[in-house]
């Protein structure tokens, strides 16, 4: 645990095995805390928000700590993608893009909207008044996060909460708590006062429920599965904490006859199998047009195919594992629920290698829009591809909709008005044009629907963090 600018033993006293998925090896042994440890760590970082430096500091300091936090971690890009990548088995070339291009940048970006965002005056009905909003920092975070890109999920909530001049408790998810904790080493190095962030590793059950319901958290920003977020919104409603919610998704992939094919295809097989498809905007719904749909059910067959799987350490590796036995035996399940609900399994559906959590990328045909492989998350390498006909996009955005999610969408046309039309149409929190990016950091990103609630990245991301307070004044 990481308390009060402290290394500290869990008081829980439990340890868990950490495994490498490429090898199903024990590599490491990370202690577990409860109540007790989340206890100790609100009130570590309620002192450093009530009483100390953090969000008083004039914003030129905050801001040179924040950046010299951002160097720190710049100068260890290949060390921190070393442990996300045996931690979960993201392949090490993409650990280094996430962490350098995500990670930094979140810390850069928000340090930039420090002095720059600000209340405003308002012309009241009432002669002889004067009324302004300030922003205030909404407090103490907890930032719950999940395993699929560990030290980028948990800085896209800790960049704009410290920058807002909020405190944090951070829990990692409990299979990758490494990368955070060498975190918190440059944390103490660069001088960030004590308290400012906090980090309780532990299951979820039991640290994060305890951090979802301690009164002395003002807000929780949780990404992860659907289930968990709702009963986040459930236990937080008897201390009505405010609420950011990152959830799962089913995002659909638009292919239309006038594509540019290739670059849709290698798209499209970049959207579901890059980090093993464990990607909340994966896009695991593809909708091709009849015209198209042979060459590009063909195509995601090839390019699997063509993928070099392999640890993720090895640099040629461009497909690693899923992150655990169970996440594989989930993966695997649902293929054979698709199989059983009549899809064609084009190519993939088994598990690979000798050793590790491998699963092959695997390509379903004749799937229909009410089999649970369609409608639920499998968070794998699985990708259904369906047919459309006409060219009605009032139609086809309904089948792009006819989902609980609304993450992603991605639109493949090379007709400028078709794109901006099903654009509007689609009800997605991010819709992805021709390849245009996704987790930009200045792109506010989140969910529709039961994809989520409020939106990361962006000034909507940094603006999460304050809260409005008006001020009126009678002269
Ligand atoms: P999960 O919901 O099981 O766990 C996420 C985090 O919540 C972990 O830290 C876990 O320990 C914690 N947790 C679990 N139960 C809890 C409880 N009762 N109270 C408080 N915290 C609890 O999800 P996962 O399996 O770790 O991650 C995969 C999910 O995350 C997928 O559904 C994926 O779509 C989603 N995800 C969403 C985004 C996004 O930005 N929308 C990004 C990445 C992942």
């Amino acid at each position: 645990m990481f308390i009060d600018g402290q290394f500290r033993d869990s008081r829980l006293g439990q340890e868990m095995d950490l495994i490498d998925p490429s090898t199903g090896q024990v590599f490491a042994r990370a202690q577990l805390g409860g109540a007790a440890d989340v206890d100790a760590a609100v009130a570590a970082a309620r002192n450093a928000f009530d009483n100390g430096p953090w969000p008083r500091l004039p914003s030129p300091e905050r801001r040179r700590l924040l950046l010299a936090l951002a160097d720190a971690i710049e100068a260890e890009i290949p060390a921190f993608a070393e442990i996300d990548s045996v931690n979960m088995g993201i392949p090490m070339s993409s650990a280094k893009f996430i962490i350098g291009e995500l990670s930094v940048e979140s810390l850069r970006y928000n340090a930039g909207w420090m002095g720059k965002i600000g209340g405003e005056v308002i012309n009241t009905a009432t002669p002889d008044t004067h009324v302004y909003t300030v922003k205030d920092p909404i407090g103490v975070i907890g930032a719950i996060v999940p395993w699929n890109s560990p030290l980028m999920a948990a800085m896209v909530k800790l960049a704009p909460a410290l920058a807002a001049g909020c405190t944090v408790v951070l829990k990692p998810a409990e299979l990758t708590p490494l990368s955070v904790l060498k975190l918190a080493e440059l944390v103490q190095r660069v001088g960030i006062p004590a308290g400012v962030l906090n980090i309780v590793n532990g299951v979820g059950s039991v640290a994060g429920q305890a951090l979802v319901e301690h009164p002395g958290v003002d807000k929780i920003a949780f990404t992860g599965s659907t289930a968990v977020g709702q009963g986040i919104l459930r236990s937080v409603a008897a201390t009505m904490k405010r609420v950011t919610l990152e959830l799962g998704g089913k995002s659909p992939v638009f292919i239309l006859p006038d594509a540019d094919l290739d670059r849709a295809i290698d798209a499209a097989a970049a959207a579901i199998f890059r980090n093993a498809g464990q990607i909340c905007a994966a896009g695991s719904r593809v909708f091709a047009h009849r015209k198209v749909f042979d060459k590009v059910v063909a195509g995601l067959a090839e390019r699997a195919g063509a993928m070099a799987m392999g640890r993720s350490l090895d640099a040629a590796t461009q497909l690693g594992p899923v992150v655990s036995q169970r996440q594989r035996e989930r993966v695997l399940g649902y293929v054979e629920i698709g199989r059983g609900e009549g899809a064609e399994v084009v190519c993939g559906g088994q598990a690979a290698g000798d050793a590790g959590f491998f699963v092959q990328p695997t390509v379903l045909a004749s799937v229909k829009p009410d089999m649970r492989v369609v409608r639920e998350e499998i968070f794998g390498p699985v990708v259904g591809v369906q047919m459309f006909e006409d060219d009605d996009l009032d139609r086809l955005a309904a089948l792009g909709n006819d989902s609980e999610y609304g993450l992603a969408a991605y639109i493949w046309t090379t007709n400028v008005s078709t794109a901006h039309k099903l654009a509007r149409r689609v009800k997605s929190g991010i819709v992805l044009v021709n390849g245009g990016p996704a987790l930009d950091r200045g792109v506010p990103f989140g969910g529709f629907k039961m994809s989520g609630w409020g939106r990361e990245y962006g000034r909507e991301g940094f603006e999460g963090y304050l809260e409005t307070k008006s001020v009126s004044i009678a002269l």
